[in-house]
Formats: structure tokens, C-alpha cells, sequence
């Protein structure tokens, strides 16, 4: 009986041949078997983990490190040992994605400071008015005082007072120290 079996990706083949009709022989062609399988799965794997990168002329390939010759079944080029394999890019249109969210997250970004930049020139503008409104209110009221000839001061609202009602205070001013005094003598005797 013989067994035959092959497999090559270019990095590795692997070929085995049994003759015979012992059970090593069927061992050898299970192995033949099972190692084409493995090589099998190991170019799926670079297959879609990796694309071929070699500088092609006239239908041959060329090392892209060194420029020699390379042959698609190897991995590495036999003069420099460059891998003739790079990792896969990311396909353009995921790139533009990208850079499309990137971009609407900046606009958002500069949306957000211009809001806040608003909002800080809207209070700005309203401490502003009320700290004018709050002058003028003061102007319009020592113009006032002024009009009726008493001079603005931190006494203005004692002088503003009709003779009377300033000597009633001045009374009370003087008459409560002096009663609280009399008091505290008497009670204390
Ligand atoms: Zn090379």
C-alpha cells in the first residue's frame, strides 16, 4: 500500500511517502495527513493576518529589502531573510471613518468652547450692567442730596433728617448710655 500526501505554502512542505501494509505505515499517512492540515491552517492564518509585499517586474517577483529575486513560496528572501509578508492595513474606508469621528469630535469639541466662551461673555456683560446700574443709582442719589444742598457722606442719611427727628436721635444717642449708667449705679447699691 502507499500513502501520499503533500502540502506547501511556500514557507514549509512537507511530504511524506509510506509503503508497506505494517501499522507504521498507516501511522506515517495519518501524521502525512495531519500535518498537511496544520500547514493548511497556518496559511489561513497569514492569509488573512498578513498581505504578500514584494516589488514585481515582468511577472517575478523582487525582494523590496534587497531587490534579489524571491520566490513566492518562501517567506523570507534567501539573500537579506527580509519577511516577503506585512501585517494587513486597515482598509481605507476604516481610516476615513476614523478620521470622519475624529473630525465630528473636534467640531463637537470646539462647539462645547464656543458655548462656554458665550456664556462666560454673557456674564461678563451682565456683572458689567449691574455694576453700572448700581453707580448710576448711587449718581442719581447724591445728585439728590446735592440739589437739597447737603453734601453726600456716610452721615448723609443722619443730615437728610428734618432738625427734629436729628435732635430726637441725638437725645435718645445720649439719654440710653447715660440711663443704663444710672441704672447699673442704683441696682448696684
Ligand atoms: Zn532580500
Amino acid at each position: 500500500m502507499i500513502y501520499f500526501a503533500q502540502a506547501s505554502d511556500g514557507m514549509s512542505s512537507l511530504m511524506l511517502v509510506a509503503k508497506g501494509d505494517s501499522i507504521f505505515d498507516g501511522i506515517a499517512a495519518l501524521l502525512a495527513a495531519l500535518g498537511s492540515i496544520l500547514v493548511l491552517i497556518s496559511y489561513v492564518i497569514r492569509a488573512t493576518t498578513s498581505d504578500l509585499s514584494v516589488n514585481t517586474r515582468g511577472g517575478v517577483p523582487y525582494c523590496r529589502g534587497c531587490g534579489k529575486q524571491v520566490s513566492y513560496r518562501r517567506d523570507n528572501c534567501r539573500a537579506c531573510g527580509l519577511s516577503l509578508y506585512v501585517a494587513k492595513q486597515a482598509p481605507a474606508r476604516d481610516a476615513a471613518a476614523i478620521a470622519a469621528l475624529r473630525d465630528a469630535e473636534l467640531l463637537n469639541k470646539e462647539a462645547i468652547r464656543k458655548n462656554a466662551e458665550r456664556w462666560r461673555l454673557e456674564q461678563e456683560g451682565r456683572v458689567a450692567d449691574r455694576k453700572a446700574a448700581r453707580a448710576s443709582r448711587l449718581a442719581a442719589r447724591d445728585t439728590a442730596y446735592r440739589s437739597r444742598g447737603i453734601e453726600p457722606g456716610p452721615w448723609v442719611w443722619f443730615k437728610a433728617l428734618p432738625e427734629l427727628a436729628q435732635a430726637i436721635l441725638l437725645g435718645v444717642a445720649f439719654a440710653l448710655p447715660a440711663g443704663g449708667l444710672a441704672w447699673a449705679l442704683f441696682s448696684a447699691r
